[in-house]
């Protein structure tokens, strides 16, 4: 789907976890009056150390720190829930930092590398043809 392989680097050492495999790790605070969630930050490390220390770093009073294997948004029907619950999460209140809503962007464009297939001629054809249209 993207021009180039683009590769998930660990925040704490910089390889690669969709080779290595490793961890999402996602800074939440939760708000009790809404019952919504704040995504604080998100980060991508290699499962043990890397992970220890950037939970470490990132641990603040009131901040819950969860996880999620990288091997859960490379299949595809637990990308697809993925991405629903995300759409369903901003109906409903939950908030992104800047930084977050900017790491979700990367979740679904990196690990839809691993995800989709590649596009035909064809299809890619009808995509330019789609992307020189006013937007809907
Ligand atoms: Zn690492």
């Amino acid at each position: 789907m993207l021009n180039h392989y683009v590769p998930l680097k660990c925040d704490y050492c910089g390889e690669d976890l969709l080779k290595k495999g490793g961890n999402v790790i996602f800074m939440t605070k939760f708000d009790y009056s809404h019952g919504t969630k704040e995504y604080i930050s998100i980060y991508f490390a290699c499962k043990g150390d890397c992970d220890v220390e950037l939970t470490r770093q990132n641990q603040v009073e009131g901040i819950s720190s969860g996880w999620r294997d990288v091997k859960e948004f490379t299949n595809p029907y637990l990308y697809l829930n993925f991405i629903m619950a995300f759409i369903n999460g901003l109906k409903k209140g939950h908030k992104y930092s800047e930084q977050a809503y900017e790491r979700m962007k990367d979740i679904f464009l990196i690990f839809g590398q691993k995800v989709f297939r590649q596009p035909t001629h064809e299809e890619m054809e009808n995509a330019n043809l789609t992307f020189s249209l006013p937007p809907i």
